[in-house]
């Protein structure tokens, strides 16, 4: 049998370090501060004073001091949106956006059931060829009769792949691919969502007889989108598109606001709209549009609900990935191109970054920053937009949320209307302790598995634990 001082020296550092906090006077409270941040993998220390007062009677409603608090820091989510950097934060912001989205097509947070009945369209837009790829499904480009392009690649496959096969998405000659416009086409992925916005305003107004100034009178159009790496590492975006009246969510839209008109619309202007790349010595000038698939469905109106759920559900998954998480990229900026070499990305993915890196230097594409944005093949994009009437925001999830958990700190709202709060927080630092990333993992099961004990509670149909 081992003694004491033979089983200490067999523990690691981080036992080590976790029984060090464990031992702190001040460990139940840390421990309660790590648990309202759900187990953050790497929360901001804040540093602060927040004091609330009445205003007509001078009197003190609320005083917090961050001096109390073990290390004399108070610890918040970092709110990191990426399940391969946060799991907990990305597991609360998925369900955020699920509620975001669920409330733009069912009612519900401010937003007022009726929105269920009004046209309401999923559809998908993706960017057209840029050389031809392995496919998955069914035989993988079978042309037989064609045989190999100037550089000596084939140009038939005729495999059947499977999804998880590296070879799906690359290239069959990465010497034909157009790496050039596919960064390009990323780079003006932003213009090209913007424009067919416009684009569908104008055709609706135009089928309705109206000029294009006089739409937001009649009728409001309101989306949420999201972007989404394909396999060829190509973004496509999925939208949620609503048609209100002009006062948005609480107004029903005009007689000819039908979903077959707006699904014209999007069709229409997905199809048509381009964007000019700046002239180039070196590439010339490109005409960018969108792929010639344009998914359009109208969303049911009727009662039972599971289509417009899965619809929410579908568009969150996408919040908490990143380019990297589809092998398209990686967590992290760029900073020489010895890091894109270091990279674990396929050689396509590589290819992509390194055109960046060679397009970011020349000086007619400066403000497209392809080499800030080379981690992420050119898109910089936010992975979700919404434009202001189609839901509530993330800003009244969270503060909705503080009012629940009523925990001492920031997230804390003076409710009284004559109360004035002075607050002043200063950041301290970030992340855990070797330790502290232990128990916060700890931490971070429990919740997660306490939430898989409601729902099954919840399925049995009593609601009770
Ligand atoms: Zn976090
Ligand atoms: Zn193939
Ligand atoms: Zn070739």
């Amino acid at each position: 049998m081992l003694d004491v001082a033979a089983r200490l020296r067999q523990l690691s550092d981080e036992d080590r370090d976790a029984i060090r906090l464990a031992q702190d006077p001040q460990f139940p409270r840390w421990l309660q501060q790590i648990t309202a941040t759900g187990g953050c993998t790497n929360p901001i220390h804040l540093a602060g004073v927040t004091t609330t007062c009445d205003t007509v009677t001078g009197e003190i409603l609320h005083h917090y001091d961050t001096r109390n608090e073990p290390g004399e820091r108070l610890l918040i989510r970092c709110r990191n949106r990426r399940a391969t950097v946060c799991p907990p934060c990305s597991r609360l912001h998925a369900g955020d956006t699920y509620h975001l989205v669920r409330a733009g097509l069912l009612g519900g947070k401010n937003i007022p059931p009726t929105v269920r009945d009004r046209p309401r369209l999923f559809i998908t837009l993706t960017a057209p060829s840029f050389g031809a790829v392995h496919r998955v499904g069914e035989r993988c480009r079978p042309r037989r009769d064609r045989g190999e392009c100037e550089h000596g690649c084939p140009l038939s496959c005729g495999a059947v792949h499977d999804l998880a096969e590296s070879v799906v998405g690359q290239p069959l000659c990465p010497d034909c691919y157009d790496y050039t416009a596919h960064v390009l086409w990323h780079a003006h992925a932003g213009k090209l969502w913007d424009r067919f916005v416009r684009a569908t305003r104008r055709h609706l107004a135009t089928a309705a007889g109206l000029t294009q100034s006089r739409l937001p009178e009649h009728a409001r159009l309101s989306f949420a989108r999201v972007a989404e790496y394909q396999r060829r590492a190509a973004v496509h975006v999925h939208a949620v598109v609503r048609l209100d009246g002009p006062a948005g969510p609480y107004d029903e839209p005009p007689a000819w606001g039908s979903k077959e008109r707006l699904i014209e619309a999007v069709r229409a202007a997905a199809q048509r709209i381009t964007v000019g790349t700046p002239y180039s010595p070196a590439v010339g000038e490109l005409t960018l549009r969108w792929g010639t698939q344009v998914d359009a469905r109208p969303l049911r109106a009727d009662l039972d609900g599971p289509p417009d759920d899965a619809v929410a559900a579908y568009v969150a998954k996408y919040v908490t990935k990143g380019a990297n998480d589809a092998g398209a990229g990686t967590d992290y900026r760029l900073t020489t191109r010895d890091d894109i070499d270091a990279a674990r990305v396929s050689k396509h993915v590589r290819s992509l970054m390194r055109t960046c890196w060679r397009l970011g230097d020349l000086p007619e594409y400066t403000p497209l920053r392809l080499r800030a944005w080379a981690h992420t093949l050119g898109y910089r994009g936010h992975i979700l937009t919404k434009s202001r009437a189609f839901s509530t925001t993330y800003a009244a999830l969270r503060a909705e949320r503080a009012c629940h958990e009523r925990g001492d700190g920031p997230g804390e709202l003076a409710h009284a209307s004559d109360a004035v709060t002075n607050a002043q927080w200063r950041y301290a630092d970030s992340g855990h302790t070797s330790g502290a990333v232990l128990i916060a993992a700890g931490v971070a099961e429990d919740l997660a598995a306490n939430r898989e004990i409601a729902r099954e509670a919840i399925r049995e149909g009593d609601g009770r634990p």
